[in-house]
């Protein structure tokens, strides 16, 4: 096995994407293609293969975009629609992939919102005409094993409800990946120390009740000082380029296709 660990960002928008639909804004009408946010997602390549994280309304177009053509692993954040909606498409996976059975890692609450949203995922094989994703759905509240990578999930808080960020530790490196959230608990702190990649919400300046604004992202970032953050989940509040003068230089926006080896 191969030590290749990098991360590909399928997706680096809020809910809505960006552009929002109907929005005539600076941001939504921009040229750079650094500022279409399609949902958050991201594939992330442990040794030629790969775990993709959440899989969102956008996901299938993500897949034909930046030619994805295997997923050997899926973990889910958190059963929002705009990290889940997309999920359906991993029966493509399963086709190329030999019928393989693909293990999906998540938190109980995710997986039993899974269970409500696609219900038909857990039908036995029998049901006439059923296509759908072939998936091992495995709950996780601890640091577990998986693609020669330890992972562990980070609870955080976002609103209302938890959700879970995932720490990646592959071969001495260590990425950590939480899309959504308003406050990170410390005991959560704790678990990411050493980072070599921080990727983080930062939805807007302003407050919101379930996301990270651009002061609180800082601040996380500085306390935990990894040795780069990139921001995700981003609103049409500013373009790529206005947000590198808020920024320290350790820390960037990702944007859609980029593409990072740790
Ligand atoms: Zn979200
Ligand atoms: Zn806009
Ligand atoms: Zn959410």
């Amino acid at each position: 096995m191969n030590g290749d660990f990098s991360i590909l960002f399928l997706g680096t928008g809020t809910s809505t994407g960006v552009p929002l639909i109907g929005c005539g804004c600076e941001v939504c009408r921009s040229h750079d293609p650094r500022d279409e946010r399609l949902r958050s997602s991201a594939l992330v390549t442990l040794g030629g293969r790969t775990f993709l994280l959440d899989a969102g309304p956008d996901f299938r177009a993500q897949c034909l975009r930046r030619r994805v053509s295997r997923i050997d692993a899926v973990f889910i954040t958190h059963a929002h629609a705009d990290h889940l909606f997309g999920f359906d498409d991993i029966r493509r996976f399963n086709t190329m992939q030999g019928n393989a059975v693909i293990p999906c890692y998540a938190g109980p609450d995710t997986i039993a919102g899974m269970h409500r949203v696609f219900p038909y995922i857990t039908q036995r094989r029998n049901a006439l005409g059923l296509y759908r994703p072939l998936i091992d759905f495995i709950s996780v509240t601890a640091p577990f094993e998986a693609l020669g990578a330890r992972l562990t999930p980070l609870p955080v808080i976002h609103g209302s409800i938890e959700t879970n960020g995932l720490r990646i530790d592959f071969q001495g490196r260590s990425l950590a990946y939480l899309p959504d959230v308003h406050e990170i608990p410390a005991s959560t702190l704790d678990l990411m120390r050493g980072l070599d990649l921080l990727v983080l919400n930062m939805l807007r300046p302003r407050p919101h009740p379930t996301h990270l604004t651009l002061g609180r992202a800082l601040v996380y970032a500085a306390r935990l000082a990894p040795r780069r953050t990139l921001l995700t989940h981003l609103s049409h509040d500013y373009t790529h380029a206005q947000l590198l003068p808020h920024l320290p230089p350790t820390v960037l926006p990702a944007y859609d296709g980029l593409s990072l080896t740790l």
